[in-house]
């Protein structure tokens, strides 16, 4: 029996590359067939075929107080009844703003834009023009959007030219990013004994959330800080992911590691595509209409998009919300871990705030190349396994999950439990 999910994704692939709007979505890394969502309510969404799941996805992050949580839904009726947009300044703009720069204290001034990929492109063309340098530095396995100049693996040796990791991508722009082992203090210090004049911004996700989830060393984030100010570059905390999600003050607050530019986006847009980027005031005044550097957006700011957004930051300042998300995330990772070596399975899983990271591996791993050898066979076979029991898990090993406000101990206990049961019948 053909099922609803199989039909639509069937029909989806006649007019849309493989039959998604994002990569990812499409299951190609755990096999199988995506699911297609109907709707969601709290800690829970239910697919096309009316299948119920327990989701540790959130629209990749955004969802932090829950699917459809009461006072977001009214905010955004009540701002789509005053218009849906006017490609002009509205109060709510500046009220976004406010909140942003007051609890965030690296931003001094701030940018609305619509998207992550949008926020990094930009916060990287603002550094070139503030520095009038051209080279970038990213590290292997952190994510920034799809903006060619960052759509770039490592070359042969470590300090040669980056090259596409993006059919596409033109090997001269690849050329002007240089890619770096993350948490490689001293590979990094190496790159800028070479190279330090030329370079205009570092770009680093402070926790790794784009391969699985990776938790910086304390020499790294500290050599970040101290290179940067040392020659002149901007470093940039992207926290698309991290920022609201690892603690009220992002990563930055939660590491105590202070950049000179900050993109943000998912939670900031409440699932509303709004995101961000700003810092240093002598920076920011780089941008049009005060300074040289182009940018622009039709749906910047977007009054719908920022009553979601806003709604859901006054949300998450609710006294306890971070202790109680982080709670909840290292229930999930203590459980899983309890229940995974009880069977013998080698597994381990960390978290940090309202995000966490599973793996399929002895122990916790600190770099891209570490991911990289946990077992993904185990990881996909338990992904599907996991699906028939209603839990939704990222759909690929090297993803991050999340937790929300929603999720009750109740819920953690039972995802706990299916995995037991799923590891307990492991061989
Ligand atoms: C999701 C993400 C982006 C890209 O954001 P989009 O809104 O998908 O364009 C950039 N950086 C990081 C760290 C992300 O997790």
């Amino acid at each position: 029996m053909t099922t609803h999910n199989q039909q639509l994704f069937t029909d989806s692939q006649k007019l849309i590359p493989g039959g998604v709007n994002s990569p990812v979505r499409a299951f190609r890394s755990v096999g199988g067939t995506p699911l297609f969502f109907q709707r969601g309510l709290g800690a829970y969404v239910w697919d096309a075929d009316g299948k119920k799941y327990t989701d540790y996805v959130g629209s990749w992050g955004p969802m932090i107080v829950g699917h459809c949580h009461p006072d977001v839904v009214k905010a955004v009726q009540d701002a789509a009844a005053q218009g849906l947009g006017f490609g002009a300044p509205t109060a709510s703009e500046l009220e976004m703003a406010e909140l942003l720069c007051k609890l965030l204290p690296s931003l001094e001034m701030v940018r609305l834009v619509s998207s992550g990929t949008e926020a990094t492109m930009t916060a990287i063309r603002l550094a070139r023009g503030f520095t009038g340098r051209a080279r970038i530095i990213k590290f292997e396995g952190c994510y920034h959007g799809h903006s060619d100049g960052l759509l770039v693996k490592a070359g042969s040796g470590a300090l040669t030219f980056g090259q596409p990791s993006s059919s596409g991508v033109p090997a001269e722009i690849a050329a002007l990013t240089t890619v770096l082992a993350y948490n490689d203090a001293s590979g990094l210090e190496k790159c800028f004994a070479e190279m330090g004049h030329e370079i205009a911004a570092v770009i680093v996700e402070p926790v790794a959330g784009n391969m699985n989830l990776i938790t910086p060393k304390r020499e790294f984030l500290d050599a970040l800080r101290k290179l940067c100010t040392q020659h002149g570059a901007v470093l940039i905390l992207d926290e698309v992911m991290t920022g609201f999600r690892v603690s009220l003050q992002g990563a930055q607050g939660y590491y105590g590691i202070k950049p000179d530019l900050v993109t943000l986006g998912k939670v900031m847009g409440g699932g509303l595509p709004a995101a961000a980027f700003g810092g240093r005031r002598d920076i920011m005044q780089c941008l049009a209409p005060l300074g040289a550097v182009y940018q622009a957006g039709t749906l910047s700011g977007n009054p719908v998009a920022v009553a979601a957004g806003l709604t859901t930051l006054k949300l998450v300042q609710a006294p306890g919300f971070y202790e109680y998300l982080a709670q909840r995330a290292r229930q999930l990772t203590e459980g899983l871990t309890i229940a995974a070596r009880k069977h013998g399975i080698a597994f381990c899983a960390q978290s940090v705030g309202g995000m966490f990271g599973l793996y399929f591996s002895k122990t916790l791993p600190t770099s891209y190349d570490e991911v990289m050898s946990c077992d993904k066979a185990a990881f996909n076979r338990f992904f599907h396994a996991m699906l028939d029991e209603g839990v939704y898990l990222a759909p690929s090993a090297f993803e991050a999950g999340f937790v929300s406000a929603a999720h009750t101990e109740a819920d953690i206990a039972a995802t706990v439990a299916a995995a037991d049961k799923i590891f307990s019948g492991w061989r």
